[in-house]
């Protein structure tokens, strides 16, 4: 089946039972379930938004000629990464950015891992197998339109022992026996977002494993699973989706994916689902070559439409009582820079994209390696300019029940209105979006998925530093280069005045 409608994702999620749980309850089914069934219907918009909008969304599959998803090029030109990127802003803007793991994340990511098999397969092509199962895979998740999710980061126990497995570590996902079809893992790892909305699940690696450490191949897996696998165990956080009036909370009643902890008992994985079977090298190199540059694609679209939402929404609030203040502006003009510097890093890294290997093309890693470190920061930052611009006014919102009130009404329109005649049910509107996007339950979850879900601001400056200064690579980067170009001109020049005064 190419290009799914939402009708047909639905379908296929509700004749799936995985093993989920939420509270204090066991789900069978998510569609129905009060605190999913509306993040389920929003993941059913984004299958039906592209065929709402066909011309930036669909493309056909290179091999039958059926519509698929665009997130699903492998590109090979500057213009199919527009194409690609006109594709995942139609995708990012359901949500405004606020479902980080829609289909289009990891479409983007097996197509980039396809286009590049060749890492996957490793020296001497000696993963091949592993390499022709991505490749395959990368085939049917297209061709099925499936909605894939990823667990990547072990469970952090005592940090002390760092981010990665020792040997015989027993809580990391790790394999502990095979049969002549499948192999069988066990452990956990933190965090399916989208858990329960997902078709199938992905694992690859977060961080490299110790290379110098004997015992580690169990640890080194990459495959993917349906989510109905048995022994596959999700345990979600705490719902924050909200079952009131969508105008009351416009957000919290649509919007909440989902972040569940992965319990793998005993799971069964067909070896024709594995990708890496205990080889480290590949283990340790395949994330930190093209996989970086070509998601930062979707992820940093899906980030500047966030920041656009989130001017859009201090505009609004600040026009509704007449804010024409120095700070406001001075907040306003802030949150003006994170979008135009995220909107000029996006372009220049298209403008600047090459050829990655194999025809490949890849959007240019450095405009958007900053600002991977940075959004950590500006996102979380954009929440706290909104409830500084929005103040008391968030919350002294009537509720759509006050609003219906014959009695209250005239009240309210009477006290509760804003500027220029700003009626109290429209100021109310945007007041409570803005609340639900910065103050809510679910903005708090926002601000810690923005904050970390690529790594923390910490681990990508760390990264940044270490790829400049070529730590591993023992190749320092341009940047080094030309800084060291610099100083040594003005240190020569430093020398040469010295003899002159001499
Ligand atoms: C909502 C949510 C959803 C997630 N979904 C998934 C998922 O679907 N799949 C998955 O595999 N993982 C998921 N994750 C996990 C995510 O991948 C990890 O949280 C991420 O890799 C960071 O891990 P870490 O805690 O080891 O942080 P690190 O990157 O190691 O950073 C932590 C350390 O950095 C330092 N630090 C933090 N912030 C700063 C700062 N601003 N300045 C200086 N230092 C700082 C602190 O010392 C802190 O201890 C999710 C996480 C969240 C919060």
């Amino acid at each position: 089946m190419p290009a799914r409608t939402g009708g047909q994702y639905l379908e296929g999620l509700k004749s799936t039972s995985r093993e989920l749980w939420l509270g204090s309850e066991r789900v069978h089914d998510v569609v129905a379930h009060p605190s999913l069934q509306a993040a389920a219907h929003s993941m059913a918009r984004v299958f039906d938004r592209q065929f709402d909008c066909a011309e930036d969304c669909l493309m056909a599959d290179p091999e039958t000629a059926e519509p698929i998803n665009v997130s699903h090029l492998i590109p090979r030109s500057r213009e199919d990464l527009w194409r690609r990127h006109r594709g995942l802003e139609r995708i990012a803007e359901i949500s405004v950015g606020l479902m980080g793991r829609t289909p289009d994340y990891k479409n983007v990511t097996f197509a980039g891992f396809a286009g590049r098999w060749r890492e996957w397969a490793g020296p001497g092509e000696r993963n091949a197998r592993g390499a022709n199962n991505l490749v395959a895979f990368q085939k049917r998740l297209r061709r099925s339109d499936l909605a894939l999710t990823h667990t990547i980061v072990h469970p952090t126990v005592d940090k002390r022992r760092g981010d990665v497995p020792y040997p015989g570590a027993d809580v990391p996902l790790h394999k502990v026996g095979e049969t002549a079809d499948s192999i069988i893992v066990s452990g956990a790892r933190i965090l399916a977002t989208a858990a329960p909305f997902a078709d199938e699940l992905a694992v690859y690696p977060g961080f490299p494993l110790t290379a110098k450490a004997d015992g580690l191949e169990p640890y080194a897996l990459s495959f993917t699973v349906p989510m109905d696998s048995p022994g596959l165990i999700f345990l979600c956080r705490d719902s924050y989706s909200v079952h009131g009036d969508a105008f009351d909370h416009p957000l919290s009643t649509n919007f909440d994916e989902q972040d569940a902890f992965v319990i793998f008992d005993q799971v069964e994985v067909p070896k024709q689902n594995v990708f890496i079977d205990g080889d480290i090298g590949v283990y340790n190199t395949v994330m930190g070559l093209t996989w970086w540059p070509n998601i930062m694609q979707q992820t940093t679209i899906r980030a500047l439409t966030k920041l656009e939402f989130a001017y859009g929404l201090a505009s609004r609030m600040s026009r509704a009582i007449g804010d024409t203040s120095d700070l406001t502006m001075d907040l306003m003009g802030e949150l003006l820079t994170y979008v135009e510097m995220t909107r000029s890093g996006l372009l220049l890294s298209i403008e600047h994209a090459r050829d990655y290997g194999d025809g490949v093309f890849f959007p240019d890693e450095r405009p958007l390696a900053p600002l991977r470190a940075t959004l950590t920061q500006w996102i979380p930052r954009a929440f706290e300019i909104l409830i500084l611009i929005g103040s008391h006014n968030l919350i002294a919102t009537p509720s759509r029940a006050m609003l219906d009130d014959q009695r209250l009404r005239g009240l309210l329109e009477r006290y509760m209105g804003g500027a220029d005649d700003l009626d109290a049910e429209s100021r109310a509107a945007i007041f409570r979006l803005a609340w639900d996007f910065c103050g809510s339950a679910l903005a708090g979850r926002h601000a810690l998925y923005e904050r970390f879900y690529l790594g923390s601001t910490a681990r990508n400056r760390k990264t940044l530093y270490w790829a400049t200064e070529g730590t591993f690579s023992k190749t320092p980067g341009p940047v080094r280069e030309r800084g060291d170009e610099l100083v040594e001109a003005m240190l020569l020049l430093g020398r040469a005045s010295h003899v002159g005064h001499g």
